[in-house]
């Protein structure tokens, strides 16, 4: 096989849920990526996920995250615990995720919203006070979300995956924050028009694999399917792959912090 002449990032992924690692990472590799972002959830998965940002150093940054649809299985104490594990890791932390809001009614059945919008405001006070950029889940809470960000201080957030309005889309990009396409955006038409609708400046690329996609044939997604974002939104965007991967990539460096961390980047 080629190497690859893309150099992505992967900007949210759940490699803590995935299975033979050490081949999928190197199947990563060699479609073009050159760093993938993993995103905690919980207490277990932010402790996985800093053991595999050590075991494949310079390939895999560690985010920390606090995920809503772990909070129904969490008592105050197990919050406590995993914002202190956060806290204690901020330093090889390369950003707060995945954190945010979810008013699907199930997830609200298990943790109500005042107890979620608690949780999203005592991490992102975590992360204006560490200066450390936030990847957001905002399902149905488009709105409650954004205007959270804000007045947090935060001054780097992405809306991953977003699927939301129009107009609180046009705030997230007037505010100088992003969203990130998955391989969704070859299909789901809310996606779609949200990636159509973001300038490139504004735009990250993610898989937030194992997450299973597609229509007619399905498939459970690997980092190495970040490819399909990409030429998904070079399509939808009417530019060449090539000049989404430079951007997108160089949006990620600065929005990690990866300057001189990763190799030629
Ligand atoms: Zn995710």
């Amino acid at each position: 096989m080629i190497n690859s002449i893309f150099r992505l990032i992967d900007t949210h992924a759940h490699l803590d849920e995935i299975e033979d690692l050490d081949r999928v990472i190197e199947e990563a590799k060699q479609v073009g990526l050159v760093a993938v972002i993993a995103v905690g959830q919980d207490y277990e998965s932010n402790v996985k996920i800093l053991e595999m940002s050590e075991e494949y150093k310079g390939f895999v940054y560690p985010a920390l995250g606090l995920h809503p649809w772990n909070l129904g299985n969490m008592d105050a104490s197990k919050v406590d615990l995993t914002l202190h594990l956060i806290e204690d890791n901020i330093e090889k932390a390369v950003g707060i995720g995945e954190i945010g809001l979810d008013y699907d009614k199930r997830v609200v059945a298990a943790a109500d919203k005042e107890r979620q919008k608690e949780a999203f405001k005592t991490v992102l006070e975590l992360a204006r006070r560490y200066n450390k950029p936030v990847s957001v889940h905002a399902r149905y809470s488009w709105k409650d979300s954004f205007d959270l960000v804000k007045a947090s201080g935060v001054i780097r957030a992405v809306f991953h995956w977003y699927t939301g309005f129009s107009s609180v889309l046009r705030e997230i990009i007037a505010e100088g924050y992003f969203i990130s396409a998955t391989p969704a955006t070859e299909y789901h038409d809310e996606h779609r028009r949200a990636v159509r609708e973001t300038p490139i400046e504004n735009l990250l690329l993610e898989t937030d694999c194992p997450v299973t996609y597609g229509r007619e044939t399905k498939y459970q997604s690997r980092p190495a399917d970040i490819v399909r974002s990409l030429r998904a939104v070079a399509q939808l965007k009417v530019m060449s792959e090539q000049t989404i991967a430079d951007r997108t990539t160089q949006n990620a460096v600065a929005f990690f912090s990866l300057t001189g961390k990763i190799e030629k980047a």
